[in-house]
């Protein structure tokens, strides 16, 4: 069974990003890691119901729908975790903004299922964010005002200093700042090297 961390950062982080280099790095160092896109796995469960959705659309459905998926999600990916040697790394979000305000990503049903140890925050400049999600024509991004995104990282942090009351996982904030997401990268392979 793996060791977890959770990757997470808000819409236009590029915490996507950031883990692709840190698998290309890892390959490199001869590390074995898996990455799991949390939200991929609960758009493969929307499609197995015959719900086929963007997955920018998902955070905009009903959160008790959203919740179904989640933890049916949580399910799916602890089968894969015990499956799995070496490290696991999720890449997926400690609050999502639906329709109803902020809401949990991960909720202690999910972190039991998922038992973390490592939980990292990849953040950046509001400023980058917004210019982030104007450029990114691949998804729906929500367009709003840099005071928002500052909101949406507090809320974060708030919800990822729970998760660690809730676990004992320890909680890592990397900056991936513009063109630094191979050092962002980097920071988090350290931790894994630990
Ligand atoms: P991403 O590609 O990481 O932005 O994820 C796409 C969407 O999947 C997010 O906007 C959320 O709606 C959903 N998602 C990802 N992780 C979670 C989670 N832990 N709990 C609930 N929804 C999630
Ligand atoms: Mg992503």
């Amino acid at each position: 069974m793996g060791r977890v961390t959770v990757v997470t950062g808000i819409p236009g982080t590029g915490k996507t990003t950031v883990c692709n280099e840190l698998s290309g790095l890892a390959k490199q160092s001869g590390k074995k890691i898996t990455i799991i896109n949390y939200g991929s796995v609960m758009l493969e469960l929307s499609q197995e119901r015959g719900k086929s959705i963007h997955r920018d659309e998902i955070r905009k459905f009903s959160v008790s729908f959203q919740h179904e998926l989640q933890i049916e999600a949580a399910r799916v990916i602890s089968q894969r975790i015990a499956k799995t040697e070496g490290d696991v790394i999720i890449d997926t979000h400690m609050s999502i903004k639906t329709n109803d305000g902020y809401w949990a990503g991960l909720p202690f049903d999910v972190l039991q299922f998922l038992s973390p140890s490592l939980l990292v925050l990849v953040e950046a400049e509001p400023c980058e964010v917004l210019l982030r999600r104007f450029r990114d024509i691949t998804r729906k991004r929500d367009k709003v005002l840099e005071s928002e995104i500052a909101e949406e990282f507090v809320f974060s942090r708030l919800m990822a200093a729970t998760c660690a009351v809730l676990t004992g996982a320890s909680v890592k904030i990397v900056k991936n700042s513009t063109r630094k997401q191979v050092e962002a990268a980097k920071e988090i392979l350290k931790l894994l090297e630990k």
